[in-house]
């Protein structure tokens, strides 16, 4: 079976909407498929009803940012109730932040003979209440400031370079909370991409077991084929379940297809264990 439980629609960051997701997830041989907009649950009831037109089997998800100890991490709900009332108003409060942040992000970018970058990002914003990083990134790239969002990412919008504004997130303790009020499995997102030391992964890890959390995402195209190696041994030292999914944003953007990365390694036992 080939699972696939992370991917963006344009309700997020996304560059297809919920409905082509669920089309390109089938036509890439994605059997079981959950969309994971950020802070965001609208996408779920198109993506649902496509997938079941489709004969694609739906999970619903979230990719839920948090702040811990100054770090943006994200955090997957997997397999939830998507109108738990807690969950929406989290969310809701979650993404209530984003619309200051850009204005402050456009300031910035204005200040390095970046203008008019607000209005610009808007231009790739589908849902005005998830205005976010990736939206600059494209703008930026439109310019011809930089050949592609990955290069953005390089130079702008990233800690320590213009148009990156800290932002207090949802808590550990609240995200994972509201994902497990709706019935769903919390997830660490990409461990690899939050550059912890030893000592900071183990506390997150155990502060993250003790709030209620069960998986971490092991296959996931932020990770090498090192990291998956790495994540695979955590997973195991902390009896944490393994999830498999591509963080797929749309063509020419995302570093995986959707589907196309190795299996769950079989010694792991799978987030969707229960589910079927
Ligand atoms: P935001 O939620 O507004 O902080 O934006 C986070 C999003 O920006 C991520 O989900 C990615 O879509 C994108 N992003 C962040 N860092 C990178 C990176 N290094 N390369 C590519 N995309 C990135
Ligand atoms: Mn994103
Ligand atoms: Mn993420
Ligand atoms: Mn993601």
């Amino acid at each position: 079976m080939n699972i696939d439980l992370h991917c963006h629609s344009t309700i997020s960051d996304g560059l297809l909407k919920p409905d082509e997701v669920a089309r390109l997830a089938r036509n890439k041989g994605v059997d079981v498929w959950a969309l994971t907009d950020h802070d965001e649950v609208s996408g779920l009831a198109l993506a649902r009803a496509t997938a079941q037109e489709i004969g694609l089997t739906f999970v619903d998800g979230v990719e839920i940012s948090i702040t811990w100890a100054n770090k943006t991490i994200h955090i997957l709900g997997l397999h939830l109730d998507p109108t738990n009332a807690e969950l929406c108003a989290g969310l809701a409060h979650t993404r209530s932040g984003r619309d200051r942040r850009a204005q402050q992000i456009a300031d910035q970018l204005a200040a390095v003979g970046i203008p008019g970058a607000y209005d610009g990002a808007l231009k790739y914003v589908a849902n005005k209440s998830l205005i976010g990083r990736a939206h600059f990134a494209r703008y930026i790239v439109e310019l011809g400031v930089c050949p592609d969002v990955k290069t953005v990412f390089g130079k702008y919008l990233v800690e320590g370079k213009p148009g990156y504004v800290p932002h207090a997130w949802a808590t550990l303790e609240d995200a994972v909370r509201w994902i497990r009020g709706a019935g769903g499995v919390a997830v660490i997102a990409h461990p690899g991409r939050y550059h912890f030391d030893l000592v900071q992964e183990t506390a997150f890890i155990e502060q993250f077991i003790e709030a209620g959390g069960a998986g971490v995402e092991v296959i996931t195209s932020a990770h090498s084929p090192a990291e998956w190696k790495y994540y695979e041994a955590l997973a195991k030292k902390y009896q944490l379940k393994g999830s498999r999914g591509s963080d797929y944003h749309g063509p020419g953007e995302s570093e995986a297809e959707l589907g196309a990365l190795p299996p769950l390694p079989a010694p792991l036992t799978p987030v969707w264990q229960d589910w079927f």
